[in-house]
């Protein structure tokens, strides 16, 4: 008889952005003549950059001949985007990683999910709350979890980020394994310093653990002193994996290209508490389960490094960065107290009330929809996300009727 796996019967079903909807379509209904601006939107909304536009084009011409056709290409992804990655987002700030290290791939969600394949059962998890719901979702699929219980899975350890921490995660007490860290972190927003990086590099050196370092939101720390990788921090490459995507730096999000970074020296142990190198248990995963990210993607990825597409990409980022600004300005002058916003597209604002109830209000008085916090867990019952992927036309319009609104 063949039998399901039953811990997908643990998950719960992610009512979030379909209740969104919903609520969204019976507002429409209601008040037709109501122009509805989104900021609850977590994706990219201008186009891809030219210069990867212009990349990816002469790779598909280069396909449509047989001297230049490409069929299966190398899993672990070309050398010629793999070597740009290793000097431009690593060497280029101090951190040694080489090209052999990066698996390229068609995403940061599919790699932070699928890590945990590689890694025992009887893990110990911990987690930020709120938290990009992935991380928690694929472990307990793999039966690394209790059942869920008053907004949350047993066996997992939570680490909350509130006010009062300045939304950065303390150091479990608990005796935890595995750690996800996400900086800037979805959804709220915060960024780390070195300090904090740090550590984290010491507990999981001394507590034998592994930390999966979601740094998918890096292109938009504004600070340059703030570490864009783990890996700018001594002793990280040993106990860190880092996850990065084009999709939010580059507007990739329909294209898809991303990587993951996992140093030879990165370790977990076996049952006998020797050392095991990751590096090579994650290649033969790589290249078992998966086929490449297509040539012309990894060209357009590519062309990201270009000296046009480092303008480019700054440029978009710089005005979705414009957006953050005028919405961290309105919240300051509405006297809200937020995080994110400085070194990230999301602002995570205290709405001193139910999410779902600040949701509802926003959208019958100003027609401006939000995300709200309790779809990331406990911790963000009372808060709301902002999101800076818009025009900054309709960002402004928006703040303008919630300061009429709310003001
Ligand atoms: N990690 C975080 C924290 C995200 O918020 C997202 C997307 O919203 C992703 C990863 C997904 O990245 P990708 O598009 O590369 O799968």
């Amino acid at each position: 008889m063949i039998r399901i796996n039953p811990h997908y019967k643990k998950l719960q079903a992610s009512y979030l952005f379909s209740d969104i909807a919903a609520r969204i379509s019976d507002f429409s209904e209601k008040n037709p003549d109501t122009e509805i601006i989104r900021l609850g939107i977590g994706d990219a909304t201008r186009a891809l950059p030219v210069a990867c536009i212009a990349a990816m084009h002469e790779a598909v011409d280069e396909m449509g001949q047989d001297a230049s056709f490409r069929g299966y290409g190398p899993e672990q992804g070309y050398a010629f985007l793999r070597e740009k990655i290793a000097e431009h987002d690593f060497a280029a700030r101090g951190a040694q990683i080489s090209a052999d290290e990066i698996f390229v791939s068609d995403g940061a969600k599919c790699d932070t999910g699928n890590f945990q394949e590689i890694l025992a059962t009887e893990t110990r998890v911990a987690v930020p709350d709120p938290v990009y719901p992935v991380y928690v979702d694929t472990n307990v699929m793999a039966g690394r979890t209790g059942v869920f219980k008053d907004g949350r899975f047993e066996n997992i350890v939570y680490m909350p980020c509130t006010r009062e921490n300045d939304y950065l995660p303390d150091l479990p007490d608990a005796d935890v394994d595995l750690i996800y860290l996400c900086f800037p972190n979805n959804p709220t927003g915060t960024a780390a310093t070195k300090q904090t990086l740090s550590k984290w590099v010491d507990f999981a050196r001394q507590n034998k653990a592994l930390i999966l370092y979601d740094a998918a939101y890096e292109a938009f720390i504004r600070d340059e002193t703030l570490p864009r990788s783990i890996y700018e921090v001594p002793g990280a490459r040993e106990v860190a994996v880092e996850f990065r995507s084009f999709s939010k730096t580059a507007g990739f999000t329909g294209t898809r290209c991303a990587y993951t970074v996992v140093p030879k020296e990165c370790r977990a142990f076996d049952k006998n508490g020797d050392p095991e190198m990751l590096h090579p248990l994650w290649n033969r995963r790589h290249s078992t389960k998966f086929n490449g990210v297509a040539y012309p993607v990894q060209r357009a990825a590519e062309a990201v490094y270009s000296e046009q597409g480092q303008k480019q990409v700054k440029a978009i980022i710089d005005d979705y960065m414009k957006n953050a600004d005028r919405i961290c300005r309105e919240m300051d002058a509405l006297g809200y107290s937020y995080a994110g916003g400085k070194h990230s597209p999301y602002i995570w604002v205290d709405a001193q009330t139910d999410s779902w109830n600040f949701f509802n209000a926003l959208l019958e008085k100003t027609g401006v929809v939000c995300t709200p916090g309790a779809g990331f867990g406990p911790c963000g019952s009372r808060y709301i996300r902002l999101s800076a992927f818009n025009s900054y036309d309709n960002v402004d319009r928006a703040m303008q009727r919630i300061r009429k609104a709310l003001g």
